[in-house]
């Protein structure tokens, strides 16, 4: 099928928003005699007038031609054999034209692909990848974008659109449908029926991807502050229940799509969208913190009955700690998230407990700590001035903290030892 090339003319993409590498790369790989396009999410990024958050650039030239082009590259991947070419702190990823791989007969109920490193012609490419809106490319001879796919009319209509039969590409690859559910809400698109149908279909397919990606994928979905959006669309799709039952949970009993926890995730958003910082340990405390709030009141409850005093960290390590080994989170992380959920009762003015504000305020997951605190304060619309004076401490003990290295740097430095051998050596060798 031949493609549809736009024209310079007809469409937005201007060289002055690609970054100089990427043009370098591409124009380095066409003089050499191959053909080079940028691709992927940077091309859609551009046409929606977006800043791409990467370049990456695909070729006919396989991964040892591309290597012999260009001396500052690297050759990555297991899953798929990438190359990094570098300029300084600029890594554009460089890869060869693929395609879907073939299916043994066997293979036809079990679709998950493991590896998909068969190069292929550039409209195979375009095929293989995910959705519409990412399989476009620009190619640098005439400054046309050319699709194979639809994909500019899916732009325009703002439809994420699965390339192919949606049933075949999330069994495939299940992770497309965290996907498109990033894209969606990140994009502000709608998600095609037939694409959106397939995930109702296969979601419970996700729990055959590898937990670590899965991770990732639900990590990035903060990662432009429309996480609230994205985790509406994984429980609605019934995902959510699949990757993480406990909290699918706590909505089906908390008014679902009217939950507590979708006011907790939008502060959070705005937080995100306001610092630029993504922060791992304030998502995922986020995520849990409604939930545990009601087990921990639960349990303390059974346990008074008993006439037993609860442990608060042993009840929460064991709730969560096996919940996040089951989602892949390091285990550093889930403890930090732990901590960070148990100093909120820090926050609460209580004259029988006694504790010091300093040592509090010095611990490293503070910051993330008092982030919570003012989420929480945030949701429940009260004085977000109660965080204050808590910042205020946390900037002198900081300040504290750094002025025995600024001293020690303006002392003298000490003399250095020389390096000679003892003369004794030397009298001992004379003999
Ligand atoms: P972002 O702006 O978040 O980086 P992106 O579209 O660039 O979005 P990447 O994960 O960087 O996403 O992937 C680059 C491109 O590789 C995608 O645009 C898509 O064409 C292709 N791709 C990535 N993951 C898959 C997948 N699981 N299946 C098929 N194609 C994929
Ligand atoms: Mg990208």
């Amino acid at each position: 099928m031949h493609p549809q090339i736009i024209p310079r003319s007809e469409h937005p993409i201007s060289r002055k928003n690609i970054h100089p590498d990427a043009l370098k790369v591409m124009y380095r790989l066409v003089r050499k005699g191959f053909t080079a396009y940028l691709v992927g999410g940077g091309v859609r990024d551009l046409v929606l007038g977006r800043r791409p958050k990467d370049f990456d650039v695909s070729t006919n030239a396989t991964p040892n031609q591309i290597k012999r082009t260009f001396r500052n590259c690297f050759l990555i991947g297991r899953r798929f054999r990438l190359v990094h070419i570098r300029f300084g702190n600029q890594i554009i990823e460089t890869s060869t034209f693929r395609r879907c791989p073939e299916l043994d007969d066997n293979d036809s109920e079990e679709l998950y692909v493991f590896r998909d490193n068969c190069y292929g012609s550039p409209e195979e490419d375009a095929l293989r990848r995910d959705f519409t809106i990412n399989a476009l490319f620009y190619e640098i001879k005439q400054f046309s974008i050319i699709d194979h796919v639809g994909g500019l009319s899916d732009i325009h209509k703002r439809l994420i659109r699965c390339i192919g039969d949606p049933n075949i590409r999330f069994r495939e690859d299940p992770v497309r449908m965290i996907r498109a559910i990033r894209f969606a809400s990140r994009l502000d698109f709608r998600i095609e029926p037939a694409t959106f149908n397939a995930i109702l279909r296969h979601h419970q397919e996700i729990l055959k991807a590898s937990p670590p990606r899965v991770f990732e994928e639900l990590l990035k979905l903060f990662s432009y502050g429309c996480g609230e959006k994205a985790f509406r669309l994984l429980y609605k799709t019934g995902l959510l229940s699949d990757m993480l039952p406990e909290v699918a949970d706590f909505l089906d009993h908390d008014h679902g799509q009217d939950s507590v926890l979708w006011a907790w995730l939008r502060h959070l958003d705005d937080r995100i969208r306001e610092t630029h910082e993504h922060e791992p340990v304030l998502i995922f405390a986020t995520l849990f913190h409604a939930l545990v709030k009601r087990i921990v009141a639960r349990q303390t409850a059974e346990y008074a009955a008993r006439g037993e005093n609860v442990i608060l960290h042993d009840l929460l390590a064991e709730y969560l700690l096996p919940v996040c080994a089951r989602i892949c989170m390091p285990r550093w992380m889930a403890a930090r998230m732990i901590q960070v959920m148990i100093n909120q009762s820090r926050f609460v003015p209580d004259k029988r407990r006694r504790f010091s504000k300093r040592g509090f305020v010095a611990q490293d997951c503070f910051p993330e700590s008092l982030a919570l605190h003012e989420l929480g304060l945030r949701v429940s619309g009260d004085d977000l001035g109660r965080c204050e004076p808590w910042s205020a401490l946390h900037q002198e003990v900081q300040a504290q903290q750094l002025e025995p290295a600024a001293e020690m740097s303006s002392l003298p430095k000490p003399k250095r030892r020389s390096r000679k051998r003892p003369r004794r050596n030397r009298v001992v060798r004379e003999h």
